[in-house]
């Protein structure tokens, strides 16, 4: 169990101006911010970011998604953050999300759905590192 995890703000949420109230859930639930950016990622950059999903159907559709606005990164430190932050962010689909998760109360759909979370602690390191040098990040 590590005690990072590395989330994106996404570009939906960017522009309906949900930063700031998304950076506040993720303070009050007991995150501690290691490093956070803001940036805009080129079409090669977001296709790199999710090349796990290369072959899915909705990959296109997503790097279009990733690159067409504002992003934050940030990555987090809390006990159990992994797991801790999937469970604060809801679930892909905010259709599905839990009340009170951040994807049910700003996500608009399954492709548009406001937040990134890591899905293990070893994916939370190679984000991190896509992200920020360790001089970026405050330990
Ligand atoms: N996604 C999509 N359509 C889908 C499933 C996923 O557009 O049917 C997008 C969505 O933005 C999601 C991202 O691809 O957050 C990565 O998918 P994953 O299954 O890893 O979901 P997550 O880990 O973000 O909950
Ligand atoms: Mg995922």
């Amino acid at each position: 169990m590590s005690n990072v995890t590395f989330t994106m703000i996404k570009p939906d949420a960017t522009g309906k101006l949900y930063t700031g109230a998304i950076i506040d859930r993720i303070i009050k639930n007991g995150f501690t911010i290691q490093a956070m950016k803001w940036t805009k990622l080129t079409k090669e950059q977001a296709g790199a970011f999710y090349a796990v999903h290369k072959e899915r159907p909705f990959y296109g559709e997503l790097v279009e998604f990733m690159s067409s606005g504002p992003i934050v990164a940030a990555i987090l430190e809390k006990e159990n953050a992994v797991a801790d932050f999937r469970k604060l962010i809801g679930a892909t689909n905010p259709a599905q999300a839990d009340e009170g998760t951040i994807r049910k109360d700003f996500a608009a759909s399954v492709g548009e759905n406001a937040v990134h979370g890591s899905d293990s602690d070893e994916n939370a390191a190679i984000e991190s590192s896509f992200f920020f040098s360790q001089l970026e990040r405050f330990l």
